[in-house]
């Protein structure tokens, strides 16, 4: 595209005229950026679709409540809409690491080494983990102790029903999976928060971020003991002889195993017009949702596509599976290879470097009730489709990548093209806090990347919520993202 050069625009009212009320109208229609509401806009026949688009989500988080049943969904979706495993002939291919990371990759027309269009989200959530020894008893209860995953609100994981998803691998390699607490017919389990009347001084003199000590987030699981009154620990006996006679484990097994408590039960619809959904882990994984969506939907594109899914952001993606491990390069090499591409160093760093990427992860929205700690200029809103943000982390800019205004301007002219409703967005008011992403853990590789995702209320909680009107639009952008030359 040529440059263009800085010249007056057409204007509405001649220079020497007093513009009239219909004129300064004109003016702000033309001049003024203005986001669209996506309920405004959408047709009958798209708000059939995004109900469906919704519905599908709903049952995508409910089988992907952690990073591993997440790969698991996304590949057992991705296998019944033609994608092979990398030995496969193509050109549609999928590929796992350690069992928490996934890839979806589609060949475009163009070569590897030209760039790719990739979209990277994180399938990990807040939650929390069993302790390697977990089992103790006090009191004349059993509890197991856990060990919070990310940035949580203890407070907000008390006294609600909890689920454990899990396995265990046995000292021969067995390895036994382990669901309680999503069937119906299932026991939960539960963190009991103290009664109000005693809390006055325990909880209610101090600092939120003091009143709930991580060492008290402790799951019952059992209250009828084994024995009598003369048996030692019986009540912790009890809970082991469940363990043995339910799934053939004993006490050592629980040190080789990944145990993550989670919200118990599914997504739902909320608000009396049924436009939001609220659930567990959305942070990130509608951005999973959207662009496995959107790569799933792809029939032939101009640039190979790939969806990449992370594990260990919440924890600043570090780790074999975190954004800064080295498997992203390995994945693109044996991508290029098995294209029949020549793979080597600088072949591999040209095709990261031409890579076009997207950092998926969601933003935080205007919060009705706690707008001081936005800045309402650039606050993301819910229902005004996805956000684009230019640059996260705080302070001083620290601790993040920012996207070009080339790069910027590039990706406009994508979504508006395609007809996306988006919006351009900022995190909170500059010293109120602040957030990373992996955009910068990409930007390392020297590719073009901005972040771009739906914006949620309740944020990290157990009940976090997104706008159907979001979902379905981000879904429109990241198709329109792939499809970009
Ligand atoms: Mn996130
Ligand atoms: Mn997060």
């Amino acid at each position: 595209m040529p440059d263009a050069k800085a010249k007056p625009g057409k204007k509405t009212v001649a220079a020497d005229k007093k513009p009239s009320k219909a004129d300064l109208k004109k003016m702000e229609k033309k001049l003024a950026a203005k986001p669209l509401l996506v309920w405004d806009a959408l047709k009958p026949a798209e708000l059939k679709a995004l109900e469906a688009a919704a519905q599908d989500y709903r049952a995508f988080l409910d089988a992907a409540k952690t990073e591993r049943e997440a790969v698991r969904e996304i590949i057992r979706r991705a296998e019944t809409a033609g994608f092979e495993p990398l030995g496969g002939k193509g050109p549609r291919f999928h590929l796992t690491r350690m069992g928490k990371v996934a890839m979806l990759f589609a060949a475009g027309q163009k070569p590897i080494r030209e760039g790719m269009r990739l979209i990277v989200s994180h399938i990990d959530a807040p939650r929390l983990d069993l302790k390697p020894k977990p089992l103790y008893e006090d009191v004349d209860l059993a509890f197991l102790k856990t060990h919070y995953y990310g940035g949580i609100k203890k407070y907000q994981w008390l006294s609600r029903p909890l689920a454990l998803h899990g396995f265990v691998v046995k000292d021969d390699g067995r390895r036994v999976d382990v669901v309680i607490g999503e069937n119906p017919a299932d026991p939960v389990l539960t963190i009991a928060d103290l009664l109000p009347h005693l809390a006055r001084q325990a909880q209610g003199s101090k600092k939120v971020s003091e009143a709930f000590p991580g060492e008290k987030m402790n799951l019952i699981v059992g209250s009828r003991p084994l024995g009598d009154d003369e048996t030692k620990n019986r009540f912790r006996l009890a809970v082991l002889d469940i363990l043995d006679r339910k799934y053939g484990l004993v006490e050592e097994d629980l040190i080789s195993a990944e145990f993550e408590t989670v919200p118990a039960g599914s997504a739902r619809d909320v608000g009396l017009d049924a436009s939001l959904i609220g659930g567990y882990g959305q942070d990130d994984r509608i951005c999973a949702y959207t662009s496995m969506a959107a790569l799933l939907s792809l029939k032939k594109q101009d640039r190979p596509a790939a969806a990449l899914f992370v594990d260990r952001e919440e924890t600043g993606s570090d780790g074999a599976t975190g954004a800064k491990s080295r498997f992203m390069e390995s994945m693109v090499a044996e991508l290029m290879d098995r294209a029949g591409e020549p793979v080597s160093w600088v072949a591999v760093r040209q095709a990261l470097m031409n890579t076009k990427a997207v950092s998926a992860d969601v933003e935080g929205a205007l919060d009705p009730d706690f707008q001081d700690v936005h800045e309402k200029n650039n606050a993301a809103r819910l229902g005004y489709g996805p956000c684009v943000t230019r640059y996260t982390g705080g302070g001083g800019k620290y601790g993040a990548s920012e996207a070009s205004a080339e790069y910027m301007g590039w990706l406009r002219g994508v979504f508006n093209k395609a007809g996306v409703l988006w919006q351009s967005s900022l995190l909170g008011k500059i010293d109120e806090g602040g957030g990373g992403t992996v955009a910068m853990f990409l930007a390392e590789h020297g590719m073009d990347v901005v972040d771009c995702g739906p914006s949620l209320l309740a944020m990290h909680s157990p009940f976090e919520i997104a706008s159907k009107a979001d979902l379905f639009m981000t879904i429109r952008a990241y198709a329109a993202f792939y499809q970009a030359e």
